[in-house]
């Protein structure tokens, strides 16, 4: 990275909107922020008009704490707004979807073309039985039948469950009994990094044990051999084929359920989330359009997440789509068949707004800059980053190797529960901190309080809480009410608690610090993990860094580093030593990890979060909690090994 840019973040450069950007942006006045807080639940409800409604709300919100009703009494259909109406309005022929499938085929899906599939795909799910309300579970990989899946869900007012196609048999099983679901659809394979993942046989076995399902759908996607049960099994091709392209959308209460989705699992045992229809649609398209500055006529759009998390759910299906967004659909991995993947695609669809995961840009920084140098990114306008934070050293590569120092970064934090994203730039408008995911998005209500519930205040630290409610706020956890009360209100009684840290500088600006079960207490001292992180990934010999805190008999808590180096660094005491002293000198001595492993990997979610709950068991030396959640679980086996083969150092 260029040197002076790195001395630029030293001394806190800020990054105000580029006078190029601001032009044609759609905000570049603060003064949003005020007009929506004047009336926020009129600026709800005004963003709520640009959806079509069959019938419009009489109350904008009903608030019986904790559960909240929005546009009680309108009506509307979600598949309607996101294809019906553009295809009404003339565009049929646009642009949907750029498919571009891992193996390298590539197909082009209209607005007209997504209609018609979904809607034939909506009339066999109802020969099949399926009736409004009846749960559909998903189970797919990255092709252009899964938006349709949604959306044919969407149209009959079946709610959707989509499971990513990474989980195993069991995490499938267990999210199907959860949620009771009728229906499966699926494929026989999915592409990834250059093999065929067997979807067809894992959904096998996982409905071998769940007796709600009573047909499944299977999608020929890769020709792999698979074996078909009479009766209950049928082929995608063989009905939806046959099917007529015609079915009227269901007219929906705006607080009918759209969906469940069950979060990533990184903390804990995963929660059926609820997400209902007018509101949600309401802040995706809402957050999709002011966030990413899109307009429909001008950009590409591509999100890189799967639509088995809550990020392709709102950002590559129901937003952009509403939005009458022509969008990239991916099918695989960034490194097949080599590491410039990402950015051959960029170049060749002409792709403007572009949103990926910290966890991706750090890979991509790991990999060098030699693979988006090969390829022509000047079309991107705005890149954004969801998932986790994202340390300002990997920001500042992003901005510069793959915005070219020309594109507002927009850092977005929200949640599954949440829907839509809260916290973030508006690009036009805001001045940009690398690493802090800046303000509330006009209309929602944030704040920054201590472990009774008071504010924090300017500069301040503690829990991040959502003060008001907002559109596409959760409606509950699936079958567990109580469980919805206890996780998210039974804290601060009337606030939201996200379960993140948070603290806002001396100019308002807030900065997540992590879920607060990671942050550590080290001798009276409140020490946030994404700092110490931070911290390690500064140095030039690091590529990736959890951190944890464990037990310990005089501080309380010790710092406990786990450290990925850069190709070609030698794991070396010195090293160790070296890496301490740099976080004493950022952060101060008393954040000096007590620990610093090196490894090869570190243990992460199937959506490449770092889970540090299992880190800390294995600083800890006690049995690891829940593993089902990894991607990879002999990772965390691995390093439990070294780790407790090593003497730590000690001070
Ligand atoms: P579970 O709730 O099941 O433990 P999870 O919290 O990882 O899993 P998600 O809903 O996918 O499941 O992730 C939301 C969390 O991701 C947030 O609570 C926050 O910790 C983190 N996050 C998301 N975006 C950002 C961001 N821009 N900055 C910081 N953290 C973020
Ligand atoms: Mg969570």
């Amino acid at each position: 990275m260029a040197e002076a840019l790195e001395a630029l973040l030293r001394e806190g450069r800020t990054f105000p909107p580029p006078e190029d950007f601001r032009r044609d942006a759609l905000v570049t006045e603060a003064s949003v922020y005020d007009e929506a807080e004047a009336d926020w639940q009129g600026h709800w409800a005004r963003q709520a008009l640009a959806l079509d409604w069959f019938r419009e709300w009489h109350t904008i919100l009903e608030w019986d704490l904790p559960f909240a009703k929005w546009f009680v009494g309108g009506r509307l259909n979600v598949a309607h707004n996101c294809l019906d109406r553009h295809v009404q309005a003339g565009h049929g022929d646009q642009v949907a979807f750029h498919w571009e499938g891992e193996p390298g085929d590539t197909r082009t899906i209209t607005y007209r073309e997504l209609l018609e599939e979904s809607s034939r795909l909506a009339n066999v799910l109802k020969d099949l039985g399926v009736r409004k309300g009846d749960r559909v579970a998903i189970y797919m990989g990255m092709v252009p039948e899964l938006p349709a899946a949604l959306l044919a869900c969407a149209r009959i007012g079946a709610p959707h469950s989509v499971v990513f196609g990474g989980f195993t048999a069991q995490s499938l099983r267990d999210r199907i009994l959860d949620a009771e679901a009728k229906v499966l659809i699926t494929a026989d394979g999915a592409w990834r990094r250059g093999s065929v993942v067997r979807l067809k046989d894992i959904a096998d076995e996982a409905i071998a044990q769940t007796p709600s399902i009573e047909h499944v759908l299977v999608l020929r996607r890769t020709g792999t051999e698979i074996s078909m049960r009479e009766g209950r099994d049928h082929w995608w091709h063989d009905l939806v084929g046959s099917a007529s392209p015609e079915c009227p959308p269901e007219e929906m209460d705006s607080e009918d359920l759209l969906f469940i989705l069950y979060t990533s699992g990184t903390t804990g045992k995963p929660k059926g989330i609820m997400h209902t229809t007018g509101g949600y649609l309401t802040q995706v398209a809402y957050t999709h359009r002011y966030v990413f500055d899109l307009d429909p006529d001008r950009d590409v759009y591509w999100c890189t997440a799967d639509i088995g998390w809550v990020t392709g759910h709102s950002y590559i299906v129901y937003g952009p789509l509403a939005n009458r967004a022509t969008s990239v659909l991916y099918e695989g991995t960034p490194d097949h068949p080599d590491k410039d993947r990402f950015w051959e695609i960029v170049e060749r669809y002409g792709v403007t707004v572009f949103y990926t995961a910290p966890t991706a840009i750090r890979t991509f920084m790991k990999w060098g800059d030699s693979y988006p140098a090969k390829h022509d990114l000047s079309s991107l306008r705005v890149i954004g980053t969801v998932g986790e934070p994202i340390n300002p050293e990997a920001w500042v590569w992003y901005y510069k190797v793959i915005g070219g120092e020309r594109c507002p970064v927009v850092d977005t934090w929200w949640q599954t529960e949440t829907g839509a994203i809260m916290i973030s730039p508006l690009p036009g408008a805001t001045t940009l901190k690398p690493g802090s995911a800046t303000f509330p998005l006009p209309g929602i209500a944030a704040d920054v309080v201590d472990g009774d519930g008071r504010p924090a205040g300017i500069p301040g630290g503690g829990y991040l809480v959502l003060t008001r409610p907002w559109p596409s706020m959760l409606r509950g956890i699936w079958g567990d009410p109580q469980r919805y009360r206890d996780t998210y209100w039974g804290r601060f009684g009337d606030k939201y608690f996200a379960g993140d840290g948070a603290k806002r500088d001396e100019d308002g600006y807030f900065w997540l610090l992590g879920r607060v079960d990671d942050i550590m207490l080290v001798s009276g001292h409140n020490i946030s993990t994404t700092e110490v992180e931070s911290a390690l990934v500064d140095h030039p010999a690091v590529a990736e860094a959890a951190v944890v805190g464990r037990t310990d008999e005089t501080t309380g808590q010790a710092v406990a580093a786990f450290v990925i180096l850069r190709g070609g660094v030698e794991p070396t005491d010195a090293l160790v030593e070296e890496l301490r002293d740099h976080v004493a000198k950022l952060i101060g001595p008393i954040a000096k990890p007590r620990s610093i492993l090196f490894t090869e990997e570190l243990p992460k979610t199937r959506s490449g979060k770092i889970m540090r709950r299992l880190l800390r068991d294995v600083a800890e030396d006690q049995a690891l909690g829940d593993t089902t959640t990894l991607a990879d679980p002999a990772v965390v086996d691995g390093i439990k090994a070294r780790y407790l083969a090593q003497q730590p150092a000690e001070d």
